[in-house]
């Protein structure tokens, strides 16, 4: 789905853009790690223990990045990106630097008031991908900020009917919250959003409590059964490719063998400027020296940026997606 600044003729500017990066071999996306500060509290993320005087380190050169590369998709993350209280100018500077590129915002939304939201809307965000595992309090918990779910279930109508047009849930599927995933489908279409999964593994700071485990592979099955049929009822609130939601199981049951394709069409760039090929590697140098990356040996994840960056291009669906 597209936010309500586009309109289905750019579709086919989008593809051809897309095309035109991967004959160059250039990556389609780039994820902006703006800080990796976060006043969250996560047991399954330590970006929050990053200590307040990194901050002094943080670049704005984001735009520069951006001109270079000139990249179809970029995801300003974290941390918790709405800490920099320069994110308006930085997203502002990316916003002119490329012609045609879909922006993103990924929040905990925890600071998110209708001002801020609207302030980086006019700045240049397409869409904002706020973090929503639970539709209730056990949201708070895993997250450690009290009140966070009402307060993400209040912001949302009010972006909406301050004319954002672009919002959707990130949800993690977790060996807890199964039950929680069409119920956040559902909501999500009632608000007029979209959501995305991922899947919950261990590879950021080992924490196991929330893996899925043998015991409970029919019940993960269902529910993803349940959201592919969700998809083929209606399209535009699940955004994620039909084969990422189908090999997740497959994953799961420690059948994925196929080498990860990080680096090639999506890069990060951490705080400082330097290049890594996924949120859980090292960063491997300025920007300016990124060449590439080749498919690698690790099976430590199946996030939604791996999956997609494996799946075959199944054109049609995926443009019926977008359409939607
Ligand atoms: S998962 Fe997100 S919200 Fe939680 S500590 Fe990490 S960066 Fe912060
Ligand atoms: S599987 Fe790929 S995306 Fe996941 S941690 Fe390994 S290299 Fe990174």
């Amino acid at each position: 789905m597209l936010s309500s600044r586009y309109r289905p003729w750019h579709v086919p500017i989008f593809l051809g853009k897309y095309a035109w990066l991967r004959l160059r071999r250039r990556p389609v996306l780039l994820n902006f790690e703006v800080t990796m500060r976060c006043n969250a509290r996560c047991g399954f993320c330590d970006y929050w223990k990053t200590p307040a005087e990194t901050k002094h380190t943080e670049v704005a050169e984001f735009g520069e990045i951006a001109r270079r590369f000139s990249p179809m998709l970029v995801t300003f993350t974290g941390g918790e990106p709405t800490l920099r209280k320069d994110l308006e100018d930085v997203v502002a500077s990316v916003r002119k630097s490329v012609r045609y590129t879909y922006v993103q915002l990924i929040t905990h939304g925890a600071m998110l008031t209708l001002d801020r939201a609207q302030s980086l809307w006019h700045a240049g965000v397409d869409q904002f991908n706020i973090s929503l595992d639970y539709l209730d309090e056990r949201h708070d918990l895993a997250r450690g900020i009290p009140g966070l779910s009402a307060k993400i279930l209040d912001i949302v109508p009010r972006m909406r009917a301050a004319g954002i047009g672009g919002v959707r849930f990130n949800t993690v599927i977790k060996n807890d919250n199964l039950d929680q995933l069409i119920p956040i489908v559902e909501r999500a279409a009632a608000l007029g959003g979209g959501v995305n999964f991922s899947l919950y593994t261990d590879s950021k700071n080992g924490n196991r409590d929330f893996l899925l485990d043998n015991t409970q592979h029919a019940n993960l099955e269902r529910a993803i059964h349940g959201l592919l049929a969700y998809k083929k009822r209606k399209r535009g609130i699940i955004t994620n490719s039909d084969y990422y939601l189908e090999q997740i199981p497959r994953y799961v049951r420690g059948e994925m063998t196929e080498p990860c394709q990080s680096g090639i069409t999506t890069i990060h760039i951490d705080p400082q400027g330097r290049v890594r090929r996924c949120p859980d590697f090292p960063p491997d140098g300025p920007w300016q020296e990124y060449r590439g990356y080749k498919p690698i040996d690790c099976n430590a994840c199946y996030y939604a940026c791996r999956g997609e960056a494996q799946a075959p291009i199944r054109i049609v669906s995926r443009i019926r997606d977008v359409m939607a």
